[in-house]
C-alpha cells in the first residue's frame, strides 16, 4: 500500500461522518517502574499492589461504555507501560478487550512497551492475545541522555527487546527523543544509525518538551539544566527528515517515518479528527462530537469507578466550525495527505477556503504551504514552523 492510498479508518454504517461513531479504541494502563523526568503522561510509579483492582475498575468501566461488542479498525495500548503488568495480568486485559470489541481481520493493534520490562513470556502473551504491532520506547542510546532524560533502562537493553519481539512482529516502532539536556548533533546522529540498523518498519522521533511540572522542567526552570540550543536542535530535526528518508523509511507525519504500508493507522484516526473510545486512568475519547478526558488521578478513577459513577473530568461538544479548525491543523500533521479540499469538506461540511483562506493564502505566500489545487501541505520550510502555520488557523 502507498502512502497516497493509505486512508483513516472508515465511516462505520453509510452516510454517517466517521467522527461520530468509533472505530478505534484505546485502551490506558498508567503503572511504570520509574517516572522519568520528562513525563507528563498519566503514569505512576511504586503503586504496582493496584494492578488488579485497576484491571476490574478498567473491566467495568468499560463494559459500561461499549455496548453490543463494536467492530473496530484499530486498538493501541499506550501508557504508563502496559508491559509493567504481568504476563497474567497482560493476558487478562487482552482477553477482556477482545471480549468487549471486534477487531477487524486487517486491524492494527498496538501496545507500548518499554525495554526495561519486556521478557519472552510477555511478548509470547501478546501475539498470542492478538497484538500484531509493538511500539517500543527506546528514547535514546546515549547513556549521557538516557540519564538526563532519567529513564531508566539502559541502552543495550532496546536490542535485547528487539531480538524478543521480532520472531513475532513484523509491525514494530521505535520512539527517540532528540535534544536531551547536554546531548550533540553527533550523539543524536550516532542514535539514528543504531535506531536504522536495528530494522524498525515505523519510527517516531520527538524533539523533547519541557512540561511545566515535570521533573526535568524544574531543573531546567531552576538552571540546574540547559536546553539544547535552538540551532542545534534545528539541525537535529533536519537529519533525522533527510537519513530516515535515505533509509526507506518516508515520512509521512511530521514526527513520524514509516515504510510504506506501516503507517500507525491508529493514530492516523487522530489526526484525521475522526471518532475514538479511550477507557482508563486519564484517558480522552471522542465520541459523537464529545470529546471527554478521565481523571487524572487513580485512586479517584477507582473510586468512582468501583461505586458505579464515570470518572470523566472535563468535556467539551466542539461547534462544528471549531471542530473544522481542529480538524485542518491535525490533518496538516499528515505530510503526504495533507488536507484534501474535497475530503474536508465530506467530513466538516465546510469550504476550507472559506473557513481559513486568508491564513492558508498568507503560509503559501511565505512558503510554509504547498497548494496544488486539490491538497495543501507542509512544504520542508514548513515544517519547521508548523506551530505557526498551525496557530494561524485555529
Ligand atoms: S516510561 Fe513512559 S509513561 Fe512511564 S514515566 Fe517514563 S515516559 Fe512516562
Amino acid at each position: 500500500m502507498t502512502l497516497g492510498s493509505q486512508k483513516a479508518p472508515s465511516v462505520q454504517s453509510k452516510g454517517e461522518p466517521p467522527w461520530l461513531r468509533p472505530r478505534s479504541l484505546y485502551v490506558h494502563v498508567p503503572f511504570c517502574a520509574h517516572k522519568c523526568g520528562y513525563c507528563d503522561f498519566a503514569s505512576l510509579a511504586g503503586v504496582d499492589d493496584l494492578a488488579d483492582r485497576y484491571l476490574d475498575a478498567l473491566a467495568q468501566e468499560m463494559r459500561r461504555g461499549l455496548n453490543d461488542r463494536p467492530s473496530v479498525d484499530t486498538i493501541f495500548i499506550g501508557g504508563g507501560t502496559p508491559t509493567r503488568l504481568d504476563a497474567r495480568q497482560l493476558e487478562r486485559l487482552l482477553a477482556l478487550i477482545q471480549d468487549l470489541v471486534e477487531l477487524t481481520p486487517s486491524g492494527e493493534w498496538t501496545v507500548e512497551a518499554n525495554p526495561g520490562t519486556l521478557d519472552a513470556q510477555k511478548v509470547r502473551v501478546l501475539a498470542e492475545g492478538g497484538v500484531n504491532r509493538v511500539s517500543l520506547g527506546a528514547q535514546s542510546f546515549q547513556p549521557s541522555s538516557l540519564k538526563a532524560l532519567e529513564r531508566n533502562h539502559h541502552p543495550e537493553d532496546v536490542p535485547r527487546a528487539v531480538e524478543l519481539i521480532h520472531p513475532w512482529f513484523q509491525r514494530w516502532s521505535l520512539d527517540l527523543i532528540f535534544g536531551a539536556p547536554g546531548s550533540s548533533l553527533g550523539q543524536w546522529s550516532d542514535d539514528l544509525e543504531r535506531a536504522i540498523a536495528l530494522g524498525p518498519s515505523h519510527l517516531s522521533c520527538y524533539g523533547l518538551v519541557y512540561e511545566k511540572g515535570t521533573s526535568l522542567w524544574k531543573q531546567w526552570n531552576a538552571g540546574e539544566v540547559l536546553a539544547v540550543a535552538e540551532e542545534v536542535e534545528h539541525d537535529m530535526y533536519a537529519l533525522t527528515i533527510d537519513r530516515l528518508s535515505d533509509a526507506g523509511l518516508r515520512h509521512y507525519e511530521i514526527s513520524n517515518f514509516a515504510r510504506p504500508g506501516h503507517e500507525s493507522q491508529h493514530n492516523l484516526v487522530y489526526w484525521a479528527n475522526d471518532a475514538y473510545y479511550g477507557f482508563g486512568l486519564g484517558a480522552t475519547r471522542y465520541v459523537d462530537g464529545v470529546r471527554s478526558s478521565n481523571t487524572r488521578d487513580l485512586l479517584a478513577y477507582l473510586r468512582r469507578i468501583e461505586s458505579g459513577q464515570e470518572a470523566t473530568g472535563p468535556t467539551e461538544r466542539l461547534g462544528s466550525e471549531e471542530r473544522a479548525r481542529e480538524t485542518a491543523v491535525l490533518m496538516l500533521r499528515r505530510l503526504e495527505l495533507g488536507i484534501d479540499r474535497q475530503d474536508f469538506r465530506r467530513r466538516c461540511g465546510l469550504d476550507l477556503d472559506v473557513l481559513c483562506g486568508e491564513s492558508l493564502s498568507r503560509s503559501v505566500a511565505r512558503g510554509w504551504l504547498i497548494d496544488d489545487g486539490r491538497r495543501l501541505k507542509l512544504s520542508r520550510s514548513g515544517l519547521f514552523l508548523a506551530d505557526t502555520v498551525m496557530s494561524d488557523l485555529l
